[in-house]
C-alpha cells in the first residue's frame, strides 16, 4: 500500500490483459448486452448527475466512434471505452463531459476513466510508426499499435515525473508558485526524470534548477504514485530533506517559493492567502503527509492542479 491516499491509484477493476488479444474482441464485446461503454471526448468523458455514464452497446451505437479500447473487467462485466472521433462535433448524446479533476467518483469508474483517457490521449498523438513513417493499425484492444510495413509494435508510453515534498532542517515545507499560476496558488516542486538518470537523482536535480537548493540524495523517501494522463505522466512522490535554505528561483519556472512551518500555512489557507493544490492531485496527498493531517480549503478555495 502506498503512503499516501491517492484518488487515482483506486482502480477497483481488473485489466485483463490477457484478453488482449483475442481475435475480434473489441467487437464481440459490443455484441454482448452487458458489456459497459464509457464514452470519451478529447481528454473528457460522459456524465450523468449521478456521475460517469456507462452505457450498453446499443445505446451508443449511433455514435461517430474512432476507436474503442477495451479497459477490463469487474465482476464479471467487461468494460470499453468509445473515443469519438472527432471532439469538436456534436456528439448526440444528452449529457455532460467532465475532465479528470471533477471526477469524484467511486473507485471502479475513477478507475475506468483514469485508464481511458491515458489510452485515448496515446493514440491521439501517436498514430504513425517512429520507425518509418506508416500509419499504424490499433491491435490488441486499442494496447498496441502496430506497423504494417515493418511489423513493429509501439506500446502505450507513461513518462515518470518526479513531486517532492522538500523539508528543511527546521521540518518546513518548500512551497513554490508557477509564473502561470494564480496569486496565492503554491505547491510543491515536480518535473520530468531525464533519460539515463534514476529517480534520487532527479529530484536532487530537479530542485537544485527550480529553487537552487541542495537535497541530501539519502533522505529521498518515496511516498506513493498516481498516474495524471493529460499527456502521460506517472508522478512518483517522495519526501526530501534539505542541506541549505537560501532559494534562488530559476524566474522562468518558479514565481515566487518559500518555507512554511505547519502553523505558517494553516493560518494562511485560513485567511485565504494560499490556495493549495486540489483534493485529487499528488500534489495536494505530499502537503498532507507532510502537514500530518487532512487540511480543509475555504469553500470555494483550493485550486486544480495536475501536479
Ligand atoms: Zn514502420
Amino acid at each position: 500500500m502506498p503512503a499516501l491516499d491517492l484518488p487515482f491509484a483506486r482502480a477497483a477493476h481488473y485489466r485483463a490483459a490477457h484478453r488482449r488479444d483475442e481475435p475480434g474482441l473489441v467487437g464481440d464485446l459490443l455484441k454482448e448486452r452487458g458489456t459497459q461503454v464509457l464514452v470519451v471526448r478529447g481528454n473528457r468523458v460522459a456524465m450523468t448527475g449521478q456521475g460517469v455514464a456507462l452505457f450498453a452497446p446499443d445505446d451508443v451505437a449511433h455514435l461517430a466512434v474512432g476507436l474503442h479500447l477495451f479497459l477490463g473487467e469487474a465482476d464479471g462485466v467487461a468494460y470499453l471505452a468509445a473515443v469519438l472521433a472527432d471532439a469538436e462535433a456534436e456528439p448526440g448524446l444528452d449529457v455532460d463531459w467532465a475532465g479528470l479533476r471533477a471526477l469524484d467518483e467511486p473507485d471502479l469508474e475513477q478507475g475506468l476513466v483514469v485508464e481511458a483517457i491515458a489510452l485515448a490521449q496515446w493514440h491521439a498523438v501517436h498514430t504513425h510508426c517512429p520507425r518509418c513513417g506508416t500509419r499504424t493499425e490499433v491491435v490488441q484492444g486499442g494496447w498496441v499499435q502496430h506497423c504494417p510495413k515493418d511489423g513493429t509494435n509501439q506500446f502505450p508510453r507513461t513518462d515518470p515525473a518526479v513531486i517532492m515534498a522538500v523539508t528543511d532542517a527546521d521540518d518546513r515545507l518548500l512551497l513554490a508558485r508557477g509564473p502561470q499560476w494564480g496569486p496565492g496558488r503554491r505547491s510543491v516542486l515536480a518535473g520530468f526524470v531525464e533519460p539515463g538518470e534514476g529517480l534520487e537523482q532527479a529530484v536532487v536535480r530537479e530542485t537544485m534548477e527550480e529553487v537552487g537548493v541542495v537535497v541530501d540524495p539519502g533522505t529521498v523517501e518515496y511516498r506513493g504514485s498516481q498516474s495524471w494522463p493529460l499527456p502521460a505522466s506517472l508522478m512518483l512522490g517522495f519526501r526530501a530533506r534539505a542541506t541549505t535554505t537560501r532559494l534562488v528561483r530559476q524566474e522562468d519556472e518558479i514565481a515566487e517559493a518559500d518555507w512554511f512551518t505547519r502553523a505558517e500555512m494553516a493560518a494562511a489557507v485560513a485567511d485565504g492567502e494560499l490556495g493549495l493544490p486540489g483534493r485529487a492531485s499528488i500534489a495536494r496527498s505530499l502537503i498532507e503527509d507532510w502537514y500530518g493531517s487532512r487540511i480543509e480549503d475555504l469553500p470555494g478555495g483550493g485550486w486544480q492542479a495536475a501536479r
